[in-house]
Protein backbone atom coordinates (compact mmCIF):
# COMPACT_ATOMS: atom_id res chain seq x y z
CA UNK A 1 0.00 0.00 0.00
CA UNK A 2 1.63 3.43 -0.55
CA UNK A 3 0.99 6.36 1.17
CA UNK A 4 2.69 9.84 1.24
CA UNK A 5 4.93 11.18 3.73
CA UNK A 6 6.02 15.41 4.63
CA UNK A 7 9.64 14.79 4.36
CA UNK A 8 10.09 18.71 5.32
CA UNK A 9 8.42 22.10 5.29
CA UNK A 10 7.26 23.74 2.57
CA UNK A 11 8.52 27.56 2.42
CA UNK A 12 6.63 29.42 -0.38
CA UNK A 13 4.81 27.26 -2.70
CA UNK A 14 5.06 23.35 -1.71
CA UNK A 15 7.77 21.27 -3.81
CA UNK A 16 7.73 17.93 -5.02
CA UNK A 17 11.06 17.40 -2.67
CA UNK A 18 8.82 18.32 0.70
CA UNK A 19 6.81 14.97 -0.24
CA UNK A 20 7.55 11.19 -0.87
CA UNK A 21 5.01 8.33 -1.92
CA UNK A 22 6.09 5.55 0.23
CA UNK A 23 5.53 2.17 0.13
CA UNK A 24 3.95 0.49 3.53
CA UNK A 25 2.75 -2.63 4.83
CA UNK A 26 -1.11 -3.17 5.33
CA UNK A 27 -1.73 -3.30 8.91
CA UNK A 28 -5.03 -5.73 10.18
CA UNK A 29 -6.90 -4.07 12.35
CA UNK A 30 -6.97 -4.23 15.88
CA UNK A 31 -10.36 -4.43 18.08
CA UNK A 32 -12.64 -1.48 17.56
CA UNK A 33 -10.72 -0.99 14.32
CA UNK A 34 -11.46 -1.39 10.91
CA UNK A 35 -8.90 -1.43 7.62
CA UNK A 36 -10.47 0.31 5.04
CA UNK A 37 -9.51 0.98 1.15
CA UNK A 38 -9.38 3.83 0.10
CA UNK A 39 -11.63 5.16 -3.40
CA UNK A 40 -11.87 8.49 -2.67
CA UNK A 41 -8.86 10.88 -1.15
CA UNK A 42 -9.53 14.63 -0.71
CA UNK A 43 -7.09 17.54 -1.17
CA UNK A 44 -8.07 20.94 0.65
CA UNK A 45 -6.30 23.66 0.65
CA UNK A 46 -6.35 24.20 4.74
CA UNK A 47 -3.61 21.20 4.40
CA UNK A 48 -1.17 23.58 3.25
CA UNK A 49 -1.40 25.20 6.90
CA UNK A 50 -0.76 21.60 8.04
CA UNK A 51 2.31 21.62 6.30
CA UNK A 52 3.92 23.78 8.43
CA UNK A 53 4.77 24.04 11.86
CA UNK A 54 2.85 27.35 12.59
CA UNK A 55 0.17 26.67 15.94
CA UNK A 56 -3.00 26.67 14.19
CA UNK A 57 -6.63 25.33 14.85
CA UNK A 58 -5.44 21.73 13.44
CA UNK A 59 -2.05 19.87 14.37
CA UNK A 60 0.54 20.11 11.94
CA UNK A 61 1.22 16.98 9.80
CA UNK A 62 4.20 14.94 11.26
CA UNK A 63 7.21 14.68 9.60
CA UNK A 64 7.87 11.08 7.63
CA UNK A 65 4.20 10.02 8.84
CA UNK A 66 1.42 9.15 6.88
CA UNK A 67 -0.34 12.69 5.97
CA UNK A 68 -3.96 12.31 6.88
CA UNK A 69 -6.69 13.98 5.55
CA UNK A 70 -10.88 13.23 4.16
CA UNK A 71 -11.13 9.54 2.74
CA UNK A 72 -13.88 7.75 1.80
CA UNK A 73 -13.50 4.04 0.86
CA UNK A 74 -14.83 0.36 1.17
CA UNK A 75 -14.38 -1.73 4.57
CA UNK A 76 -12.17 -4.64 3.62
CA UNK A 77 -11.75 -6.26 7.23
CA UNK A 78 -13.84 -4.88 10.15
CA UNK A 79 -12.97 -5.55 14.26
CA UNK A 80 -15.88 -3.07 15.20
CA UNK A 81 -19.35 -2.99 15.95
CA UNK A 82 -21.67 -1.77 13.97
CA UNK A 83 -19.50 -1.99 10.71
CA UNK A 84 -19.55 -4.76 8.37
CA UNK A 85 -17.02 -5.92 5.28
CA UNK A 86 -18.04 -4.06 2.49
CA UNK A 87 -19.77 -1.35 4.11
CA UNK A 88 -18.38 2.03 2.82
CA UNK A 89 -16.82 4.93 5.32
CA UNK A 90 -15.84 8.82 5.37
CA UNK A 91 -12.72 8.71 7.43
CA UNK A 92 -9.49 10.29 7.79
CA UNK A 93 -6.98 8.66 6.79
CA UNK A 94 -6.42 10.07 3.59
CA UNK A 95 -2.96 10.34 1.23
CA UNK A 96 -2.88 6.65 1.17
CA UNK A 97 -4.49 3.50 -0.18
CA UNK A 98 -5.27 1.59 2.87
CA UNK A 99 -6.28 2.96 6.40
CA UNK A 100 -6.41 1.68 9.56
CA UNK A 101 -9.43 3.36 11.63
CA UNK A 102 -11.11 3.65 15.00
CA UNK A 103 -14.97 3.19 14.32
CA UNK A 104 -15.57 5.53 16.40
CA UNK A 105 -13.78 8.03 13.41
CA UNK A 106 -15.78 6.50 10.76
CA UNK A 107 -18.91 7.20 9.52
CA UNK A 108 -21.39 5.07 7.52
CA UNK A 109 -22.06 6.65 4.15
CA UNK A 110 -24.52 5.60 1.19
CA UNK A 111 -23.33 4.75 -2.13
CA UNK A 112 -26.76 4.44 -2.96
CA UNK A 113 -27.90 7.68 -2.13
CA UNK A 114 -25.13 9.83 -3.91
CA UNK A 115 -21.48 9.35 -5.45
CA UNK A 116 -18.76 8.24 -3.04
CA UNK A 117 -17.15 11.74 -3.76
CA UNK A 118 -19.86 13.75 -2.91
CA UNK A 119 -19.33 13.02 0.83
CA UNK A 120 -15.66 15.33 0.69
CA UNK A 121 -17.91 17.99 -1.19
CA UNK A 122 -21.16 19.08 -2.12
CA UNK A 123 -22.77 17.10 0.84
CA UNK A 124 -19.43 17.09 3.10
CA UNK A 125 -17.03 19.17 4.95
CA UNK A 126 -16.52 22.36 2.38
CA UNK A 127 -20.44 22.14 1.67
CA UNK A 128 -21.15 22.69 5.69
CA UNK A 129 -18.64 25.38 5.36
CA UNK A 130 -20.62 26.88 2.69
CA UNK A 131 -24.14 26.20 4.43
CA UNK A 132 -23.02 27.28 7.91
CA UNK A 133 -20.94 29.79 7.10
CA UNK A 134 -23.18 31.68 5.00
CA UNK A 135 -26.60 30.99 7.36
CA UNK A 136 -24.90 31.40 10.61
CA UNK A 137 -21.78 33.05 10.65
CA UNK A 138 -22.89 35.92 8.18
CA UNK A 139 -26.82 35.87 9.54
CA UNK A 140 -27.66 35.79 5.33
CA UNK A 141 -31.20 36.90 5.23
CA UNK A 142 -33.54 37.17 2.14
CA UNK A 143 -32.60 39.98 0.24
CA UNK A 144 -29.42 40.71 1.04
CA UNK A 145 -27.00 41.14 -1.60
CA UNK A 146 -24.36 38.05 -1.36
CA UNK A 147 -20.57 38.38 -2.60
CA UNK A 148 -18.49 34.98 -3.10
CA UNK A 149 -14.54 35.28 -3.76
CA UNK A 150 -13.57 31.39 -4.67
CA UNK A 151 -17.02 31.08 -6.68
CA UNK A 152 -16.09 28.17 -8.57
CA UNK A 153 -14.54 26.12 -6.24
CA UNK A 154 -16.10 23.86 -3.89
CA UNK A 155 -17.30 25.81 -0.88
CA UNK A 156 -17.74 29.14 -3.00
CA UNK A 157 -19.95 27.75 -5.72
CA UNK A 158 -22.46 26.44 -2.95
CA UNK A 159 -22.09 29.65 -1.51
CA UNK A 160 -23.48 31.61 -4.05
CA UNK A 161 -26.10 28.82 -5.10
CA UNK A 162 -27.81 28.51 -1.04
CA UNK A 163 -27.96 32.59 -1.36
CA UNK A 164 -29.74 32.39 -4.49
CA UNK A 165 -32.62 29.74 -3.17
CA UNK A 166 -32.57 31.84 0.20
CA UNK A 167 -33.72 34.77 -1.72
CA UNK A 168 -30.68 37.01 -1.81
CA UNK A 169 -31.62 40.27 -3.94
CA UNK A 170 -28.41 39.69 -5.66
CA UNK A 171 -25.49 37.23 -5.90
CA UNK A 172 -22.23 38.37 -7.37
CA UNK A 173 -18.83 35.97 -7.46
CA UNK A 174 -15.17 36.21 -8.75
CA UNK A 175 -12.89 33.49 -9.86
CA UNK A 176 -9.94 33.01 -12.06
CA UNK A 177 -10.74 32.52 -15.28
CA UNK A 178 -13.50 33.19 -17.78
CA UNK A 179 -14.29 29.66 -18.53
CA UNK A 180 -15.32 29.58 -14.35
CA UNK A 181 -17.21 33.08 -14.40
CA UNK A 182 -19.48 31.82 -17.47
CA UNK A 183 -20.03 28.53 -15.28
CA UNK A 184 -21.30 30.57 -12.47
CA UNK A 185 -23.89 33.05 -14.60
CA UNK A 186 -24.94 29.77 -16.56
CA UNK A 187 -24.78 27.11 -14.67
CA UNK A 188 -24.92 28.06 -11.20
CA UNK A 189 -27.65 30.82 -11.69
CA UNK A 190 -25.37 33.96 -10.48
CA UNK A 191 -26.59 37.38 -11.30
CA UNK A 192 -23.15 38.80 -11.62
CA UNK A 193 -19.63 37.28 -11.77
CA UNK A 194 -15.99 38.19 -13.12
CA UNK A 195 -12.49 37.39 -13.71
CA UNK A 196 -10.29 38.65 -10.80
CA UNK A 197 -7.23 38.66 -13.17
CA UNK A 198 -9.05 40.76 -15.49
CA UNK A 199 -8.69 44.17 -13.93
CA UNK A 200 -8.65 45.30 -9.95
CA UNK A 201 -11.36 43.52 -7.35
CA UNK A 202 -12.91 47.29 -6.18
CA UNK A 203 -13.75 47.97 -9.74
CA UNK A 204 -15.32 45.12 -10.95
CA UNK A 205 -16.97 44.65 -8.24
CA UNK A 206 -18.64 48.23 -8.25
CA UNK A 207 -19.70 47.13 -11.73
CA UNK A 208 -21.23 44.04 -10.76
CA UNK A 209 -22.96 45.28 -7.17
CA UNK A 210 -24.04 48.69 -8.14
CA UNK A 211 -25.62 49.27 -4.91
CA UNK A 212 -23.50 47.51 -2.74
CA UNK A 213 -23.83 44.16 -0.88
CA UNK A 214 -24.67 42.91 2.50
CA UNK A 215 -22.75 39.69 2.85
CA UNK A 216 -19.19 39.14 2.02
CA UNK A 217 -18.19 35.19 2.19
CA UNK A 218 -14.37 35.51 1.57
CA UNK A 219 -12.39 32.62 0.55
CA UNK A 220 -9.67 34.90 -0.77
CA UNK A 221 -8.51 37.48 1.87
CA UNK A 222 -5.85 40.20 0.20
CA UNK A 223 -7.44 42.46 -2.35
CA UNK A 224 -10.89 40.76 -2.25
CA UNK A 225 -11.45 41.75 1.28
CA UNK A 226 -10.79 45.21 0.84
CA UNK A 227 -12.76 45.71 -1.84
CA UNK A 228 -15.76 43.81 -0.31
CA UNK A 229 -15.09 46.18 2.67
CA UNK A 230 -15.36 49.07 0.46
CA UNK A 231 -18.79 47.98 -1.10
CA UNK A 232 -20.55 46.50 2.22
CA UNK A 233 -23.51 48.71 2.73
CA UNK A 234 -24.41 49.34 6.46
CA UNK A 235 -24.68 46.69 9.08
CA UNK A 236 -22.85 44.37 6.52
CA UNK A 237 -21.23 41.05 7.70
CA UNK A 238 -17.96 39.31 6.16
CA UNK A 239 -17.99 35.58 7.30
CA UNK A 240 -14.24 34.94 6.70
CA UNK A 241 -13.63 31.53 5.79
CA UNK A 242 -10.51 31.44 4.05
CA UNK A 243 -7.31 33.28 2.37
CA UNK A 244 -6.09 31.28 0.07
CA UNK A 245 -4.02 34.16 -1.63
CA UNK A 246 -1.36 34.50 0.87
CA UNK A 247 -1.26 30.47 2.05
CA UNK A 248 2.29 30.43 -0.07
CA UNK A 249 3.21 33.78 1.06
CA UNK A 250 6.48 34.03 2.80
CA UNK A 251 6.47 38.18 4.25
CA UNK A 252 3.06 39.44 6.34
CA UNK A 253 0.73 40.38 4.22
CA UNK A 254 -0.71 44.08 4.28
CA UNK A 255 -4.28 44.58 5.78
CA UNK A 256 -6.88 46.43 3.90
CA UNK A 257 -6.45 50.30 3.86
CA UNK A 258 -10.18 50.94 4.30
CA UNK A 259 -10.44 49.55 7.92
CA UNK A 260 -12.34 52.61 8.56
CA UNK A 261 -15.17 51.50 7.02
CA UNK A 262 -15.98 49.10 9.42
CA UNK A 263 -16.50 51.50 12.22
CA UNK A 264 -18.03 53.98 9.54
CA UNK A 265 -20.95 51.60 8.57
CA UNK A 266 -20.94 49.00 11.48
CA UNK A 267 -19.86 45.79 10.04
CA UNK A 268 -19.41 42.91 11.26
CA UNK A 269 -15.87 40.76 10.15
CA UNK A 270 -15.83 37.23 11.84
CA UNK A 271 -13.69 34.07 11.08
CA UNK A 272 -15.32 30.70 11.45
CA UNK A 273 -13.72 27.06 11.44
CA UNK A 274 -16.30 24.55 10.26
CA UNK A 275 -15.49 22.04 12.94
CA UNK A 276 -17.39 24.36 15.22
CA UNK A 277 -20.55 23.52 13.55
CA UNK A 278 -21.53 20.06 13.18
CA UNK A 279 -24.37 20.73 14.87
CA UNK A 280 -26.01 21.98 11.25
CA UNK A 281 -24.93 18.91 9.82
CA UNK A 282 -28.47 16.93 9.97
CA UNK A 283 -29.89 19.87 8.93
CA UNK A 284 -27.41 21.20 6.03
CA UNK A 285 -27.65 17.47 4.64
CA UNK A 286 -31.61 17.50 4.84
CA UNK A 287 -31.91 20.89 3.06
CA UNK A 288 -28.84 20.50 0.56
CA UNK A 289 -29.48 16.85 -0.28
CA UNK A 290 -32.82 18.20 -1.37
CA UNK A 291 -31.70 20.85 -3.88
CA UNK A 292 -29.29 18.36 -5.18
CA UNK A 293 -32.31 16.08 -6.14
CA UNK A 294 -34.65 18.61 -7.48
CA UNK A 295 -32.02 19.38 -9.63
CA UNK A 296 -32.11 23.33 -8.58
CA UNK A 297 -28.42 23.27 -6.70
CA UNK A 298 -25.82 22.06 -9.35
CA UNK A 299 -22.11 20.73 -8.61
CA UNK A 300 -18.74 19.88 -10.61
CA UNK A 301 -16.10 17.68 -9.55
CA UNK A 302 -12.81 17.71 -11.06
CA UNK A 303 -11.47 14.26 -10.62
CA UNK A 304 -7.58 13.51 -10.57
CA UNK A 305 -6.77 9.43 -11.48
CA UNK A 306 -3.80 7.60 -8.78
CA UNK A 307 -2.70 8.07 -5.70
CA UNK A 308 0.87 8.98 -7.48
CA UNK A 309 -1.31 11.89 -8.42
CA UNK A 310 -2.10 13.38 -5.47
CA UNK A 311 0.37 15.83 -5.09
CA UNK A 312 -0.34 17.09 -7.86
CA UNK A 313 -4.35 17.18 -7.16
CA UNK A 314 -3.53 19.36 -4.11
CA UNK A 315 -1.02 21.65 -6.02
CA UNK A 316 -3.63 22.12 -8.67
CA UNK A 317 -6.22 23.00 -5.62
CA UNK A 318 -3.78 26.10 -4.43
CA UNK A 319 -3.05 27.06 -8.76
CA UNK A 320 -7.02 27.13 -9.17
CA UNK A 321 -6.99 24.19 -12.20
CA UNK A 322 -10.08 22.81 -10.13
CA UNK A 323 -13.80 23.84 -11.01
CA UNK A 324 -15.76 22.63 -7.84
CA UNK A 325 -14.56 20.28 -5.68
CA UNK A 326 -10.76 18.92 -6.35
CA UNK A 327 -11.05 14.96 -5.49
CA UNK A 328 -8.34 11.72 -6.37
CA UNK A 329 -9.64 8.58 -7.50
CA UNK A 330 -7.88 5.61 -6.39
P1 LIG B 1 -11.64 25.52 -3.89
O1 LIG B 1 -12.35 24.40 -4.53
O2 LIG B 1 -12.30 26.86 -3.87
O3 LIG B 1 -10.19 25.64 -4.53
C1 LIG B 1 -9.39 26.73 -4.23
C2 LIG B 1 -9.55 27.84 -5.28
O4 LIG B 1 -8.94 29.01 -4.82
C3 LIG B 1 -8.86 27.53 -6.58
O5 LIG B 1 -9.65 26.75 -7.43
C4 LIG B 1 -8.55 28.92 -7.13
O6 LIG B 1 -9.56 29.26 -8.09
C5 LIG B 1 -8.67 29.84 -5.92
N1 LIG B 1 -7.42 30.58 -5.69
C6 LIG B 1 -6.16 30.08 -5.56
N2 LIG B 1 -5.28 31.09 -5.38
C7 LIG B 1 -6.00 32.24 -5.42
C8 LIG B 1 -5.65 33.63 -5.29
N3 LIG B 1 -4.39 34.03 -5.12
N4 LIG B 1 -6.66 34.54 -5.38
C9 LIG B 1 -7.93 34.15 -5.57
N5 LIG B 1 -8.31 32.86 -5.69
C10 LIG B 1 -7.35 31.92 -5.61
O7 LIG B 1 -11.28 25.14 -2.40
P2 LIG B 1 -12.31 24.94 -1.20
O8 LIG B 1 -13.66 25.22 -1.69
O9 LIG B 1 -12.01 23.66 -0.57
O10 LIG B 1 -11.88 26.08 -0.19
C11 LIG B 1 -12.18 27.45 -0.46
C12 LIG B 1 -11.70 28.32 0.69
O11 LIG B 1 -12.38 27.95 1.88
C13 LIG B 1 -10.21 28.19 1.00
O12 LIG B 1 -9.73 29.46 1.37
C14 LIG B 1 -10.19 27.26 2.19
O13 LIG B 1 -9.05 27.42 2.97
C15 LIG B 1 -11.46 27.68 2.90
N6 LIG B 1 -12.04 26.68 3.80
C16 LIG B 1 -12.26 27.04 5.09
C17 LIG B 1 -12.89 26.21 5.97
C18 LIG B 1 -13.15 26.68 7.35
O14 LIG B 1 -13.53 25.89 8.20
N7 LIG B 1 -12.98 27.96 7.63
C19 LIG B 1 -13.30 24.85 5.56
C20 LIG B 1 -13.07 24.56 4.15
C21 LIG B 1 -12.45 25.46 3.32
P3 LIG B 1 -9.42 30.51 -9.10
O15 LIG B 1 -9.23 29.91 -10.46
O16 LIG B 1 -10.73 31.19 -8.95
O17 LIG B 1 -8.26 31.33 -8.68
Amino acid sequence: SREWHLLSRPEGWPKPENFALVEAEVKQPDEGQVLVRNEYLSVDPYMRGRMSAAKSYVEPFELGKAMQGGAVGEVVASRAEGIAVGDHVLHFGGWREYAVVRAENAVKVDPQAAPLSAYLGVLGMPGLTAYAGLLRVASFKEGDAVFVSGAAGAVGSQVGQIARLKGASRVIGSAGSDEKVELLVDEYGFDAAFNYKNGPVWQQLKQAAPDGIDVYFDNVGGDHLEAAIGALNLRGRVAVCGMISQYNTTEPVPGPRNMVKILQNRLRVEGFIVGDHYDLQPQFVQEVGAWIRSGELKYRETVVEGVENTLEAFLGVLRGDNIGKMVVRL
